[in-house]
């Protein structure tokens, strides 16, 4: 058809229909861009757990993460808009099987519980690990893409001069319909406004003819919150009222506890080492953090042959909870230490744990009695 790609929105259509594949949007076929672009995903796939298996002076788990996060999982965003998802969702599956060995690959672990993949692929605020699976972006991303572009694309067709009957034959709306019925298999419907209604089917639906005249209308971010919230409540009922993996689910939720995990690492972040990354993530998990039958040594900081003795349980509760020796201090003194620098290197005098008399006193306890501090 060679439409040129110059107009806002057109490029949704004109990738579609790049080169021989015109027919690909409403075929089961694949197209061969498509096909291209999840063979690299899949040898970067191999890349990455090449070098997770290689020794290397440096540490990388939190790079192949990076890439896992932002490359990999990523990496046919694009054909989940543009192709119908019946044709997508072999490609969906391909790539979440690569994503998923290369996540075994950096925790360590042979295969994963349907739990824990349950986990890896719930968002970040939730407490997953926010891997969102392709053949979920394949129930929605399509419908999604044409929601917001279709009628911008219908009225620039029409204002080309082409007839309301011709764009509305030139434009297979199959693929939204496809997605529509998938969601309504989840009790997630779609309002003819772009109102998102979980539970009982809402009376106006959304009519995929409708999209090509009517206003854009962004439904992404609502479908996959309605959809992770089925998935956050599936995972929540598969615990069986475990209160561990309930409370660990909550701490890890939240906007900043998983920062560590989603961001891409700043140059000055301190390295971490491969150990320490693969037990955070093994902790978020709920794997397995050590072997059975371990014991806690940690050791006073006066004296190093006073250690805590106390059995380590395979989960890492004790580790994290474990009060002897100085651990407990040491990211506290560590963030004060950056930020003092921060400080210094912003040309301000900084001084360290200093009384502020103004921020009045606390309690604390010395010795075995309770006394009145200035807070610092
Ligand atoms: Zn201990």
């Amino acid at each position: 058809m060679g439409l040129a790609q110059v107009f806002d929105n057109l490029e949704l259509m004109g990738g579609a229909l790049d080169g021989q594949h015109a027919a690909s949007i409403g075929s089961s076929s694949v197209p061969a861009a498509s096909a291209k672009r999840l063979g690299q995903a899949e040898e970067l796939a191999a890349t990455l757990q090449t070098m997770l298996r290689t020794p290397l002076t440096q540490p990388v788990h939190r790079t192949v993460w990076t890439l896992l996060d932002k490359v990999l999982n990523k990496a046919l965003d694009y054909d989940a808009r543009i192709l119908h998802p019946e044709s997508f969702s072999t490609l969906a599956e391909r790539l979440d099987h690569a994503v998923l060995a290369t996540s075994c690959g950096v925790t360590r672990t042979a295969s994963f519980t349907a739990q824990q993949v349950g986990c890896l692929r719930l968002s970040a605020r939730r407490g997953g690990c926010d891997l969102t699976s392709a053949r979920t972006k394949g129930l929605f991303v399509h419908l999604a893409a044409a929601s917001q572009y279709l009628p911008a694309v219908a009225q620039k067709l029409a204002a080309l001069g082409y007839e309301q009957s011709c764009v509305e034959g030139a434009i297979d709306l199959a693929g939204v319909d496809h997605c529509l019925s998938a969601l309504e298999r989840h009790s997630v419907h779609v309002r003819h406004d772009g109102g998102i209604v979980t539970g009982a089917p809402p009376s106006s639906r959304l009519a995929p003819s409708a999209l090509l005249w009517g206003q854009a209308r962004k439904i992404h971010s609502p479908l996959l919150d309605a959809l992770e919230s089925f998935s956050e409540q599936a995972l929540r009922d598969s615990f069986s009222g475990s209160k561990r993996d309930l409370a660990r689910l909550w701490s890890c939720s939240g906007p900043v506890s998983s920062r560590w995990l989603t961001e891409f690492p700043a140059s000055w972040w301190p390295a971490v080492l491969d150990d320490k990354f693969t037990m955070a993530l093994k902790f978020r998990l709920g794997l397995p953090v050590y072997p059975a039958g371990l014991q806690c040594a940690h050791a006073q900081s006066k004296d190093p042959f006073a250690v805590c003795g106390k059995a380590l349980d395979i989960s890492g509760d004790h580790a994290v909870c474990c009060n002897v020796g100085p651990y407990t201090s040491i990211r506290h003194s560590a963030l004060n230490g950056i930020l003092a620098q921060a400080g210094r290197d912003a040309g301000h005098a900084v001084l360290l744990e200093q009384v502020v008399p103004e921020l009045g006193f606390k309690k604390s306890r010395r010795g075995g009695t309770e006394v009145w501090v200035e807070a610092v």
